[in-house]
This record gives structure tokens, sequence and C-alpha cells, in this order.
């Protein structure tokens, strides 16, 4: 008898063990925006808003956050971390430079497992060695790599549940941004702009890897579906073949989705942006290049793109689109807010693609003067689009200054979006460059941009802007001005907050409805990562990453020079109040 109740309960002990831990469903990941327990995906709710209703941290305590915990990622080397921790079951999953993956214990910040990708020496990411995030699925956690490959790892032991290889690394593909889950689908993109690959989406069964659908985002390329035995069929063209594009340009075009995607239950749609034209010459390839620098709405569960709205046709100044594209109620309406690279905030119809309005959010636009809401084209200005090196010398176009730089008016680093005060809160850059074009052709895995530039600075005593901008008036309502350009993402909550990073080191929390600032705290090394926040066992928390690096100190030019004396690091913290409330 005894032995036969140890023999049960040796049994039992591994399924107590599971009914801890509660698989990741499609509607729990549809209602992330509001579990206030767990940060289940990137941008705490697949549509990207960063807002939390907690209260907890607000206005009147927030002086008294202090940390509870930090976790190094280690390793001799670091770089940039632009990684936003996903939460559940107790346990933090947080990516970091060179395709590392940590687990770690909630309460206490000690360590559960990591897995480290083994990289290829001659992976070729254009803009450091970052990765942004992971997404959650049943008991998987799953993320990208810069050899672009998807790894799921068991949230519990790490172990590899299934690997894909998305594409040939020595083509210039890399994967940098954190998976989306749509209506059950993992959707990814491709990082790879600057080396000529083809952008796309894809959609896979996320507990098996199976590829269900792709869909390229150059026009002229054929998207597929998958059986169920992998076959390949034919999804449809993207687009017409040589209508946006001359001769054979279409076939290394570019236009990646580097940043990934948001999905809004509310539409049952998948937003993507998407990166510049390849290469950056634009006049060796006249027409709009769709559907480059663009936001294009796609069916999760099909991959068939139902609208698309391009904010840089032609681009000529490696305008990505790539933003996020981030969905709100406004006058009754569902409507999607996107700050772009190229300047303007962009208000568009969420379900329809209908643009809205239109407005800059940095104070000098050089290569439009606005946006036509009727057409919802750019009124381009001629004279500031980089010269064609043919008419010239042969060698170098002629040169223009022009505004924003190719960084951009913002970047990677995601905005925020508050239903209480409805604002949007944009981390904005104000930087120019000289740039202009030069011959190239394209050659597998070599850069293909056919320009060179420098990035200089606008203002003698500011570069990053964090500001609160008012979709329905395009007014900037307050702004909280910073020496180096902002990189890491932001976080609004109920408490009447809004927490950011700067590369100088500081975790910030200002208010939400006029911009002071409330409390800081030095991470050791610069933020360029969103903040994240939960709560457990009533206390809340506030997450960030922090560890300089990304595309600045690579490709800044001048910028980058006032900035070098910024140190590299690679640490996760977290914050709760003092005294409980
Ligand atoms: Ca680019």
């Amino acid at each position: 008898m005894r032995k036969r109740m140890t023999i049960l309960l040796a049994g039992l002990a591994p399924l107590a063990f599971l009914a801890q831990a509660a698989d990741i469903t499609n509607a729990m990941l549809e209602n992330a925006s509001k579990d206030t327990k767990n940060v289940l995906s990137f941008g705490m709710g697949s549509q990207g808003q960063r807002f939390s209703t907690l209260t907890q941290i607000n206005t009147k305590t927030v002086g008294q956050l202090v940390p509870a915990w930090s976790f190094s990622f280690g390793g001799e080397k670091q770089r940039g971390q632009e990684s936003q921790p996903v939460i559940a079951n107790g346990k933090m999953f947080v990516t970091a430079s060179y395709s590392r993956i940590f687990a770690i214990d909630l309460k206490t910040g000690n360590k559960l497992w990591k897995y480290e990708h083994r990289l290829p020496e001659a992976i070729m990411p254009c803009c450091d060695v970052v990765n942004r995030g992971a997404a959650l699925y049943g008991n998987l956690v799953i993320f990208g790599t810069l050899d672009a490959q998807l790894v799921a790892l068991d949230q519990n032991t790490g172990k590899i549940a299934w690997k894909e290889k998305v594409d040939d690394y020595a083509a210039g593909y890399s994967m940098t941004a954190a998976p989306l889950i749509a209506k059950g689908v993992l959707i990814t993109g491709v990082s790879g702009g600057e080396f000529g690959i083809v952008g796309r989406v894809e959609g896979r069964n996320p507990l098996t890897g199976d590829l269900l659908w792709t869909r390229p985002t150059v026009e002229g390329h054929m998207g597929y579906r998958y059986d169920k035995d992998g076959k390949a069929i034919e999804n449809g063209i993207t687009g017409t073949v040589n209508k946006s594009w001359p001769g054979e340009l279409w076939k290394t075009g570019g236009a990646s989705t580097w940043m990934g995607g948001t999905y809004d239950p509310a539409t049952g749609l998948a937003y993507f942006g998407t990166g510049n034209p390849a290469p950056w010459n634009s006049h060796l390839r006249p027409g709009d290049n769709l559907y480059s620098s663009s936001t294009i709405a796609l069916d999760p569960e099909t991959g068939q793109i139902k609208w698309a709205y391009q904010n840089t046709p032609n681009d000529s100044w490696d305008f990505d689109g790539a933003n996020e594209f981030v969905t709100f109620d406004m006058n009754g309406k569902r409507y999607g807010g996107k700050a772009d690279r190229n300047g303007f905030f962009y208000v568009i119809d969420a379900k329809t693609g209908h643009l809205q309005n239109a407005f800059p959010f940095v104070r000098k636009i050089t290569w439009a003067s606005g946006i036509d809401l009727k057409t919802g084209r750019p009124n381009f200005i001629a004279a500031n689009r980089p010269g064609d090196p043919t008419t010239g010398d042969g060698k170098k176009g002629s040169t223009v200054f022009s505004a924003p730089a190719f960084l951009g008016a913002k970047n990677q680093m995601p905005m925020a979006y508050s239903p209480q005060t409805g604002l949007f809160y944009v981390p904005a850059n104000e930087w120019g460059m000289e740039i202009w074009n030069e011959p190239i052709t394209y050659k597998k895995g070599g850069a293909y941009l056919g320009a060179g530039f420098t990035i200089k600075p606008l203002n003698e005593d500011y570069i990053g802007a964090l500001r609160a901008i008012d979709p329905k008036t395009g007014k900037i309502v307050w702004e909280d001005k910073n020496t180096a350009p902002l990189w890491g993402g932001v976080m609004t909550t109920a408490g009447g907050l809004v927490f950011y990073g700067t590369p100088e080191g500081y975790l910030k929390a200002v208010d939400a409805r006029s911009g002071k600032e409330l409390w800081k705290f030095q991470t050791g090394s610069g933020v360029v990562a969103p903040p994240v926040t939960w709560e457990d066992g009533g206390t809340q928390y506030v997450a960030v990453v922090s560890g300089w690096g990304g595309a600045v100190p690579l490709w800044g030019g001048e910028v980058a020079k006032k900035v070098n004396f910024l140190e590299q690091g690679g640490s996760v913290w977290v914050f709760k109040l003092a005294t409980k409330i």
C-alpha cells in the first residue's frame, strides 16, 4: 500500500508543477493590455499602446521608487540592449545582445536559465547586435536571432522546442524584432534593408514553427500559403510587377519589416511598417517603389494585404517607415497613430487605411512641406532631394542638407498612448545630415546604399525630446528635451505617469499631463529599451533594460562623437515603492 502511494505521488508531482504554469492562450494575449499581473507581449498588449491601468505608482508616490533587484546579462561582449521584457507565470523573459535570452525569477531576480544562440562569424546586422524582445505562446517563449532564425524554448526549462531558419544571413537577412502573435498565428518580419534583401511578413504555427503563409512587401513578388505537408501554394502577387519599380530593381527592393508589427483585435488586422527601398539612391528606381516606407495592414490568418499607406514614396533619405502603428479610439472610431522616421505623425483609419491627419512632430523637415490630406501624398521639395550622380561627374551627385537625418525623427524606440490623457508620448530626435548619392550595383551580402552621409546636430542644447502629442489637434502639448538622442521606448500608466530612459543612463518618470520630471534613477549604462510594469502580491513593479548601444554610436557621424563617452552595459533593473502604500 505504502509503495503504491509513493508511485501515485511520484506520478502526480509533474502534473501539479505543470498546473502552476498556465499556458499562454490566444484569449490571454487578446486581453494582454488589461492584464496587470503579466506582461504577455511586446507593446504591453499587441495594440502597442504601452499603457498600464496600474495606479499604485503615481504622480504622488513615484518619488519613493527604489530598486527591488537588478540582473546582469554578463558576458565579455555587451553592446546595445534594446529589449522589452515579457512576464508570465512568475518569470521574466528578457532577450539581450548577441541573440541571448534569460529567464529570471520575478520575485528574487535569480536566474532560472539562459539560452545563448550560437551565431556564425559572418552575421550582418546593420545597426548593432540588438534584440527587442520575445513572444509568449503556450508553454513557449519565442525570439528571432541575428542569423535570421526563430527559436522557441520551453518557458520552464529553456530547452529548444523548435528552431527554424527564416532566411540566409549571408545575403544580409537578420532578425531583431519581437515576434507578434495574432489570432493564434506567430507573425514575424525580417531585417536587412541595407543589403537589398526582400522584405516580407510571415505567419507560422507558434507551437511547431510550421510556415502558414508568406507575404513579400516589395511589389511584384509572389506570396505563398503552405498546406499541412509544407507544400507551397501561390498566395497571390503583391501588387503588379513593374508598376511602381523599374526593370529588375524590385528583385532586391528592400522594404524590410525589421521592427515587427502590432495587432488590434478590434479590427482583426495586423499592422507592419516597412523600411527603405533599396538602394538608397532613388534616381536608380523611378516610381513609388511599393510597399517600401509604408504601413501595411494584413489579415493574420491569410497574409492578404487589406490596405497599405505609403509614408514616403520613392524614398531618397532612408526614411524607413518601419515605425509602429498604434491603434486607439478617437471620436468614436478606431484609428492608428504612427510617428514616422520622416518627421510626420500620421493618424489613419485603422480599418480602411484612409488618412485622417498628418502633421510634423519635429521642428525642421526639409524634404516635404507637408502631407496633402486629399491625396495622402507628401508635397516634396524637389531641391532638397540628393542629386543624381549620373548628371555630374558620374561619381557623386549633388549633396543636400536634409532634416530629419536618416536615423529619423523617431527610430526603433516605441512610443506610448494614454487613453486617460488622449496623448501620444513620442521619443523624438532633431538632427540633420548631409547626404549624396553614388553609383551602386547589387552584390549579394554587400551594403546596397549608393549614398554617403554625415549626421549633424541641429541644435546646441538637445537632440532628443520626449513629446506629448495630441492626435486630434496635431499640437505638441509639452516636451522634455534631452542632450543625447533618445533611443529607448516609452510607457504610460493610469497613475498619471510617463516612464522613459535616456542614453545618459537615466530611467525617468514624468507627469503625463505636464511633462514635469518627478523621479529619475541612474542605471549605470545608457537606456535604449522600453520600460514595463506589472503587479505581484499587491505591489506594483517597473522594469527596464539598461545597456548603451544601437545605431547611434555606429552611424551617428558628428553625433556619435558627442556620445562616445557613454559606457556599454547589460542588465535589467526592477523597481518598487520603498514603503507599501
Ligand atoms: Ca534603412
